[in-house]
C-alpha cells in the first residue's frame, strides 16, 4: 500500500508537536530556526491529512491518527448517500444503439436498466456493448434487455451502507458501479427501485478529499 510520504521536516514537526503540543506555528518555526511562512505548507499538509489538529489561539496538537487510519475511518463513517451520483437509467425495451448513445451523452460507463415503475431489471456496461457491437446483431433492433446482466445477479448498495461496505462489493465482484436501491412493494412483491449510482469515481474522489482534508 502506498501512503502519504512525509518529508524529513514534516516528521520533525510531528515530533515537536507530539512532545510539546499544543504549540503555535510561531513556536514550531522558532524551534526549527525557520520562518512561519516557510512552515505554512508543511503545517497545511499535516492538518489536512488529519495528523495534526489546529485550534485557533491554542495551536497545533497531535491527533494520534496516521493518515491511513484517518482514511480508513472516513470509509466507515461516510455513507453511500453522502457521495452517490444520480442514476442513469434506460428502459429494457430501448435498443442497444440508443443505449450506447445514452452512455455517451450522459458520460457514464454503466447504464442501469429498468422495467415498469423504474424497477431495476439489469445492468449494461461498456464491455457488454462492445461485445454486442463486434457480433452480427442489428444494434437498432436488439433491445438492451437481451444483452444486459440480469437480476437477480445484480450487486446493489443502499443509501445507508458505508462506503467501505460498498467498495468491498465493487472489489469482490469486479464491477465499476453499483445501483443504489430501495425496496418498494409492487403488485405485492418486493422490487428494487433505483435511486442512485455509486461508482469507482465517487470512491476515488472521497479518497482524494479525505487525504486533503477537504471532505
Ligand atoms: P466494464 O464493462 O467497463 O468492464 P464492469 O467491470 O462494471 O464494466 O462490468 C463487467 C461485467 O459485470 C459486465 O458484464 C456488466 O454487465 C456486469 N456488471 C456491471 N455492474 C454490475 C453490478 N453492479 N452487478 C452485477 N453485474 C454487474
Amino acid at each position: 500500500m502506498t501512503c502519504i510520504q512525509l518529508t524529513a521536516r514534516q516528521l520533525k514537526i510531528i515530533e515537536i508537536v507530539k512532545s510539546q503540543g499544543p504549540i503555535t506555528g510561531e513556536q514550531i518555526a522558532g524551534l526549527l530556526d525557520l520562518t512561519r511562512a516557510t512552515l505554512r505548507p508543511d503545517l497545511a499538509i499535516l492538518t489536512m491529512s488529519g495528523i495534526l489538529d489546529a485550534r485557533p489561539r491554542v495551536g497545533y496538537f497531535y491527533s494520534g491518527k496516521s493518515p491511513q487510519s484517518f482514511i480508513a475511518e472516513g470509509m466507515r463513517r461516510v455513507l453511500v448517500k453522502d457521495i452517490k451520483s444520480v442514476p442513469v437509467v434506460i428502459s429494457e425495451t430501448a435498443s442497444v444503439y440508443d443505449s450506447i448513445v445514452m452512455m455517451f451523452t450522459e458520460d457514464v460507463g454503466t447504464l442501469f436498466v429498468v422495467g415498469n415503475g423504474g424497477v431495476l431489471v439489469g445492468v449494461a456496461s461498456r464491455k457488454d456493448f462492445l461485445r454486442s457491437a463486434v457480433g452480427k446483431t442489428d444494434l437498432h433492433k436488439m433491445p438492451v434487455g437481451m444483452m444486459m446482466t440480469r437480476m437477480p445477479n445484480i450487486v446493489t448498495t443502499t443509501n445507508e451502507e458505508t462506503v467501505y461496505e460498498a467498495a468491498r462489493k465493487i472489489v469482490d465482484h469486479e464491477v465499476d458501479a453499483l445501483p443504489v436501491v430501495r425496496v418498494v412493494m409492487i403488485d405485492q412483491e418486493d422490487q428494487l427501485e433505483v435511486i442512485g449510482r455509486l461508482t469507482k469515481t465517487n470512491i476515488t474522489k472521497l479518497f482524494v478529499e479525505l487525504s486533503e482534508g477537504t471532505y
